[in-house]
């Protein structure tokens, strides 16, 4: 028998859903049901009037380790678009801390700290006392994670500030998913030649970073791929799996309003510019999050308090000059700057004369000269050359950015249990929220594919 099957939300979550359905059930009919006028979501992208091409969010794609799903998106493209990054390649990340723009690694490098000996030391007495070392807890309070990993110095004297910096929230409050976003879970305290010489040591491998991000030896480095498309990045994957699934008959309402839905009978009523209709479903899929599955299911949270999204602008550039910085992006760790998070698309585009890059900004900034200010802040540390821009737009995401404290990622947690508590075993639900810390695209895809082939079960 046919059955019928509504995904909620068009974002990459949605529409890999919607392709692995159709893996497993042929005759499937499926809806996707977008709010918006366009697919893709986060990952939609924005092209300007003259032509210029900006992702939102994520840029380069992870591979999620599903090879079917990692061939699935890659194939999405032309072949000739494609650019596949080996692993440990495809993004060179840094990080502006203690006046110096870290191009060799993210991770904080104490070695340009002033009291470096001291902290040298007090890591590595700690380290002697540290038998085993749990993965980060997205959950749990960021300090104490912290002061479990690097002891109480480093926690105290690098690790607090930094995080206050990016997150713009008083470090008591922040969750350990904080560090998964910043990326610090380790800290470099080491040189090459010594790292290597203590690497047997699992538990100093988690801890200290090795200094030198592209000349990690293979048998240490995660095994997925990256990947990226030359023209109009993740947008383009977007448009490429679109397409697919149109040809396979995956209708796709846009601009659709859900004005109500009864989670027992699996009804939908809908608002497409004024125009009403309904949807019975046999299976349902939110792919929008336990927050937003929960309001379209009229399903009352209002006894979990969560922490306000953090606002989050994203200042889209062209530089006159290319910068000839090595890093695909940065993060601004350091109390001088006011970025969260600076992105340059010359070093994954494929084009080397790419001149764009993207400043995001966390958390509201009262300055009238802002972007004058963060062009002086990227010329002092030498990643620009020239404050000179030939294109500047500025995008705030509507919805934010979440925020990472401890309060809210409970909260989310207790939103995901309400919801699987109330609905039935016909409804799942995706995304933000539906699993403690889940975040990266990724990790996104790969929650996707799995709630998906359970309910298919
Ligand atoms: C600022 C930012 C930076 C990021 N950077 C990275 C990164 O560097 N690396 C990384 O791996 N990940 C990053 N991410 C995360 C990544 O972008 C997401 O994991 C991924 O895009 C989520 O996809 P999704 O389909 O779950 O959600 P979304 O892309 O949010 O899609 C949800 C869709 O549902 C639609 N929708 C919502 N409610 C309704 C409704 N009631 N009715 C109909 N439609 C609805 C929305 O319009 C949207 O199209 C970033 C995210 C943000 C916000």
């Amino acid at each position: 028998m046919k059955r019928t099957y509504v995904i909620v939300g068009s974002g990459i979550g949605g529409l890999i859903s919607a392709w692995r359905i159709l893996s497993v059930d042929i005759t499937a009919s499926i809806t996707i049901i977008e709010r918006n006028t366009q697919p893709g979501g986060l990952l939609s992208g924005i092209v300007y009037p003259n032509g210029l091409y900006f992702d939102i969010g994520t840029h380069i794609f992870q591979e999620t380790g599903l090879n079917e799903v990692d061939s699935y998106i890659q194939g999405a493209i032309a072949h000739e678009d494609l650019i596949v990054f080996e692993n440990g390649t495809g993004d060179i990340a840094g990080s502006y801390l203690n006046g110096v723009l870290q191009t060799n690694a993210s991770f904080p490098d104490l070695r340009n700290s002033n009291d470096f000996a001291v902290l040298s030391a007090d890591l590595h007495k700690h380290l002697l006392g540290v038998s085993n070392l749990p993965t980060i807890d997205p959950l749990a309070k960021m300090l104490d994670i912290s002061y479990a990993r690097f002891g109480r110095r480093i926690t105290e004297d690098v690790v607090y500030g930094i995080q206050e910096n990016l997150f713009k929230t008083p470090a008591s409050e922040l969750a350990g998913f904080s560090l998964l976003l910043s990326g610090i879970s380790r800290v470099i305290s080491a040189d090459k030649e010594n790292w290597l010489e203590n690497s047997v040591n699992e538990v100093y491998r988690s801890i200290y970073a090795f200094p030198e991000q592209l000349e990690l030896p293979a048998k240490f480095r995660h095994s997925r791929k990256s990947f990226y498309s030359r023209v109009a990045g993740s947008r383009r994957f977007i448009d490429g799996i679109v397409d697919d699934l149109r040809e396979r008959g995956v209708q796709f309402l846009f601009n659709c309003n859900i004005e109500s839905f009864d989670p027992n009978e699996l009804m939908f009523n809908l608002s497409i510019e004024n125009q009403n209709t309904r949807i019975k479903a046999d299976k349902v899929i939110f792919s929008n999050g336990v927050i937003g599955a929960a309001k379209v299911c009229g399903i009352d949270i209002s006894s979990v308090i969560l922490d306000r999204p953090l606002a989050h602008t994203i200042y889209n550039l062209q530089l006159e000059e290319r910068t000839n910085s090595p890093v695909s992006y940065f993060y601004g760790m350091d109390k001088s700057v006011d970025f969260y998070r600076v992105t340059n698309y010359r070093t994954f585009s494929g084009n080397d004369s790419d001149r764009r890059i993207s400043i995001e900004i966390l958390g509201t900034i009262q300055n009238d000269n802002l972007l004058e200010d963060l062009l002086k802040q990227l010329q002092k540390m030498e990643f620009i050359k020239s404050k000179a821009i030939d294109f500047s737009e500025v995008v705030r995401l509507p919805t934010g950015f979440p925020s990472p404290t401890v309060k809210n990622m409970r909260g989310l947690v207790d939103i995901a249990n309400i919801l699987y508590k109330t609905l039935p075993n016909s409804v799942t639900v995706t995304g933000l929220g539906s699993q403690p810390g889940l975040f990266f695209q990724n990790e996104i895809i790969k929650d996707v594919y799995n709630r998906t082939d359970s309910l298919l079960a």
